[in-house]
């Protein structure tokens, strides 16, 4: 590109960025239903005592915070480390983190209520309570067993995140060299089961045969929980233009990952350059038992990531308003949501976004950027209800 027109670009991107109102954010934030589609706080609840009701100077999730941004619901993710624990402990964690969450819920009915439909949001949301789903993050918790699957169901997990980091016994992972060219016949069986069931596939994480195979064999929509825009920040879990289509023509959404290290180029080689920070944070990993008292690392860990993020900086929040805007130029505007990844990424979130209570920066940046309150509304909550309504009745129809 040469030079005037690069200025001519930056000068009119610029003259677009027109002043908000802040009585526009304000009423917006009133009617919205903001859903948030992962958030991983389950972890310090389980391991931490982490009381949601009260407001904390660490982490990025809790009830006042959530209230200052009027988010409606959120989907708290169920997620087990399979480089540590066995496939029957696996099981157990899953187990303790539901318990933890279903407790925690019911802990504090004043203020939230679980949910496991779009309309059970809705009237949570009509009573004043903030709805907090389940989703599963990651196909090992199954251990490869459909009836697993649907006591997950039956406890009230309603997305399953078809791998994590590791491939699972029936699919591939993103992270890894492929194992079994996308979805084995079982883990095709289990997509159908899926379907059946009424649970969302959410194929962040996997790999792209394994998300090409999963859309195809779903009878329903689909989402990705927690994925950016790969053609911003080139990570293989971001989602390729193609891909953005693909899963918008069968009436899916993809909810936009906050992380950093998804957001911007180069990100991630510059925190895994920071060898003293990873080397205390593979130490203390080590130390860690797999059952018993984690609840001493955490602040160990978080005291970490404040060296690392002193030291990297914070990205702008344009750089997550590039990948809203992308997203939905590509996939379209019914097809684009919120997967912040809070409590999830080492309070690595652009500056402005530090945490759940900034959602407020997000709906003004949006419409800095031009976007509509209906469109912003969409983004905020309305496609997610939409595609939980779509994977119900598919499933009614299954019946
Ligand atoms: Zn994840």
């Amino acid at each position: 590109m040469n030079k005037p027109f690069l200025l001519l670009l930056l000068a009119s991107s610029a003259f677009a960025q027109t002043k908000v109102d802040p009585a526009r954010v304000a009423r917006l934030l009133e009617r919205a239903t903001i859903l948030d589609l992962h958030d991983d706080t389950t972890q310090m609840i389980v391991d931490e005592g982490y009381n949601l009701a009260e407001k904390h100077d660490f982490g990025q999730v809790d009830i006042p915070r959530m209230r200052t941004s009027h988010v409606s619901g959120l989907f708290l993710s169920i997620w087990t480390d399979t480089d540590r624990f066995t496939p029957i402990q696996t099981i157990r964690r899953t187990l303790e983190q539901i318990d933890a969450v279903r407790r925690e819920t019911a802990r504090h009915p004043a203020e939230l209520a679980l949910a496991k439909t779009a309309d059970e949001i809705l009237t949570a949301k009509k009573r004043g309570r903030i709805a907090i789903l389940m989703g599963l993050e990651g196909g090992a918790a199954i251990d490869s067993d459909l009836a697993m699957l649907r006591t997950y169901f039956d406890l009230g997990v309603r997305y399953m995140t078809l791998t994590h980091t590791n491939h699972t016994p029936w699919a591939d992972t993103s992270s890894k060299p492929p194992e079994h060219n996308g979805l084995t016949d079982f883990g095709k069986q289990v997509v159908r089961e899926m379907s059946r069931l009424g649970m969302m596939v959410d194929i962040s994480h996997v790999s792209d045969k394994t998300f090409y195979d999963a859309l195809e064999t779903s009878s329903a929509p689909i989402i990705a929980s927690h994925s950016s825009c790969r053609s911003i920040a080139n990570v293989p879990r971001n989602m390729t233009d193609d891909m953005l289509r693909s899963i918008a023509a069968k009436g899916g959404v993809v909810h936009i990952n906050f992380y950093e290290g998804f957001l911007e180029p180069g990100f991630n080689d510059r925190e895994n350059a920071l060898k003293d920070e990873q080397a205390r944070q593979d130490s203390i990993d080590s130390q860690t038992p797999n059952f018993g008292d984690r609840s001493r690392n955490g602040p160990a860990v978080r005291k970490i990531n404040a060296e690392r993020i002193a030291k990297l900086g914070r990205i702008p929040l344009a750089r997550l308003l590039d990948h809203f805007e992308h997203a939905v130029k590509i996939a379209g505007i019914d097809h684009v949501g919120l997967g912040s990844d809070f409590d999830g990424a080492d309070d690595m979130f652009p500056q402005d976004m530090e945490d759940i209570s900034k959602i407020p920066n997000l709906v003004r940046g949006l419409m800095e950027r031009g976007f509509s309150d209906p469109d912003i509304l969409k983004i905020l909550g309305g496609n997610t209800l939409r595609v939980m309504r779509a994977v119900e009745q598919a499933a009614q129809r299954a019946k």
